[in-house]
C-alpha cells in the first residue's frame, strides 16, 4: 500500500543518506563518551529548523561525566495544533569502540551496494535518522496533527544509560503525563517489534587461599583450586538447571530463550606482568582467585532467586570443601522488561508493518538490555517498544552497516504509526 506520506518519505532518500552520514561522521565513542555535545548541537540545528523546541540536558555527576567528557542529551519536541498523545522516539547517540578488522573507514559514512558503513550505522544512528525523516515528513504532510512528537538523542546507552535515559527519567522527562508512546529505533530488523529484554546480574566472586612456597603447596591453600570447585558446581548444577528453564518471552536468537551465564574473566595468583617483562614468575601458592560472572535471566525468574541460586552453591561448598572461603560482590543488576502485546504502541506499529511491508510482524525480545529498562522502571511507562532498521547481529562488529532501503521502509512504518496515533480522524 502507498499513501501520500509514504511517497513523501521515499522522496527524502537523499536527505536520509546525508543525515545518516553526518551522524556517523561525529565519532561519539563510549567509553569515554566523546562528542556528545557535537552531536547534540548537530541535532539541535537540524530539528529546530523543522520547528522543534529544543532542550539540551547535561547529566551532571553521572558515571563518566566530566568537563572533558560531559554527558549531553537532547530532547526535541514539536507540538501539534490540537491536544493529544505524545509519541517519543528515543535513540542513543553513543557508539562502541571500533575494534580491528575494518575494510571501510569507521567514521567515513561510505556507501557501497546500497548500504552506509560506519561504527554506529546500525546501532543506532540509522534508526535515529529514520525517525527524524519520518517525523519531519509527517509534520509536512499533516501540519495540524494532534498531540506532540518528541525525538531524543541520549548518552551512554552502551555503558548502562545512567548518563542518558536513566537521568532523563529520574528528572521527569519520561512519565505517563508527558509521554504516552515510546519507540526506540534500535536495530531489531524492519519487520520485527521488540517487546522487551531479559534481565542481567553481574557479580565478582573471589575465592580465598593462603600464600606459601610453590614447592610445598600443602603448607598453603590454593585459591585457584577452590575456584575450580566453584566452576565445577556451575558446570554440574547451575548450567543444567538454567538450560531446563523455559520462558514465554520471545527472545531471539533461539539460544537466548533460556537463562544464560557467561564467565567474563578469571584471574588468580600473581598479577600479570606487562608484555615488556620477560622474566620468570616466582613460585607461589595463590591466595586469591577472582571471576566475574554475567548472568542473564528471564521474566519468570525473580532477581532474588538468581542471586540466591549462585550463593547457595557457594555456601554448599563451605559445607563440603575444607577451608573453602569466598566473597561475592554484586557489580550491577537490571530487571527484565516486557511490554504487553496488546499495548497501543505495539498494535499500532504492528498494523503499520503490515501496511508498509505486506506481512505480519515478528514479535521478539532482546537477549541483552537496552534503555527500555529505565523507561519502564524509572519512568513507569509500559507502552514502549524497540523498533528500527538494521540487523542486530551487525551491531558492535567490524564493517557495521545500515541498508538505505531498510531505513526508508522503517521510516514509512514510523510515519504510518504517527498517522494512527496522532490523527484521531484518520479512521
Ligand atoms: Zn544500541
Amino acid at each position: 500500500m502507498t499513501t501520500p506520506l509514504m511517497t513523501r518519505i521515499a522522496a527524502k532518500r537523499d536527505d536520509l543518506i546525508q543525515l545518516t552520514q553526518d551522524l556517523i561522521r561525529i565519532p561519539t565513542l563510549n567509553p569515554p563518551g566523546e562528542n556528545y555535545q557535537a552531536i547534540c548541537d548537530y541535532l539541535d540545528k537540524r530539528l529546530s529548523a523543522h520547528g522543534f523546541q529544543i532542550q539540551l540536558i547535561r547529566a551532571f555527576g553521572t558515571p563518566g561525566d566530566s568537563e572533558k567528557y560531559p554527558r549531553w542529551n537532547i530532547i526535541a519536541r514539536r507540538d501539534g495544533a490540537h491536544a493529544g498523545d505524545c509519541v517519543h522516539f528515543n535513540s542513543h547517540t553513543d557508539v562502541v569502540e571500533v575494534g580491528a578488522g575494518w575494510t571501510f573507514d569507521p567514521f567515513g559514512g561510505e556507501i557501497a551496494d546500497g548500504n552506509i558503513y560506519g561504527r554506529g550505522a546500525c546501532d543506532m544512528k540509522g534508526g535515529l535518522a529514520a525517525s527524524i525523516i519520518a517525523a519531519e515528513a509527517f509534520i509536512e504532510e499533516h501540519p495540524n496533527f494532534h498531540g506532540a512528537i518528541e525525538i531524543s538523542g541520549t548518552a551512554d546507552e552502551e555503558s548502562g544509560g545512567y548518563g542518558g535515559v536513566a537521568y532523563l527519567a529520574e528528572h521527569g522527562h519520561f512519565n505517563s503525563e508527558k509521554v504516552q508512546h515510546v519507540i526506540i529505533p534500535e536495530p531489531l530488523n524492519k519487520d520485527r517489534i521488540c517487546l522487551g529484554h531479559r534481565g542481567g546480574w553481574w557479580a565478582e566472586i573471589e575465592t580465598k587461599g593462603e600464600i606459601a612456597h610453590g614447592s610445598m603447596p600443602f603448607l598453603g591453600d590454593c585459591a585457584v583450586r577452590h575456584m575450580g570447585a566453584v566452576i565445577g558446581e556451575f558446570e554440574d548444577k547451575l548450567f543444567p538447571a538454567m538450560a531446563a528453564r523455559t520462558t514465554d518471552m520471545p527472545v531471539v536468537p533461539e539460544g537466548a530463550k533460556q537463562s544464560t551465564m557467561n564467565i567474563n574473566s578469571i584471574h588468580g595468583g600473581q598479577k600479570e606482568q606487562d608484555d615488556a617483562f620477560d622474566g620468570l614468575p616466582a613460585h607461589c601458592v595463590p591466595d586469591s582467585c577472582r571471576i566475574v560472572i554475567d548472568r542473564r535471566f528471564l521474566a519468570e525468574e525473580p532477581l532474588d532467586q538468581v542471586r540466591s541460586e549462585v550463593k547457595g552453591l557457594l555456601e554448599g561448598l563451605r559445607e563440603t570443601r575444607p577451608d573453602f572461603d569466598y566473597e561475592m560482590t554484586e557489580l550491577n543488576s537490571v530487571l527484565p522488561s516486557m511490554t504487553d502485546k496488546s499495548a497501543p504502541v505495539v498494535e499500532t506499529v504492528a498494523q503499520a508493518i503490515e501496511d508498509v511491508m505486506g506481512k505480519a510482524p515478528e514479535y521478539v525480545a532482546s537477549p541483552g538490555t537496552y534503555d527500555q529498562k529505565h523507561i519502564d522502571r524509572i519512568g513507569k511507562l509500559k507502552n514502549c517498544i524497540a523498533y528500527g532498521p538494521g540487523i542486530l547481529e551487525l551491531a558492535h562488529k567490524p564493517d557495521e552497516y545500515i541498508g538505505i532501503d531498510d531505513m526508508l521502509d522503517s521510516a514509512k512504518v514510523m510515519g504510518a504509526s504517527l498517522e494512527t496515533l496522532l490523527l484521531p480522524n484518520k479512521n
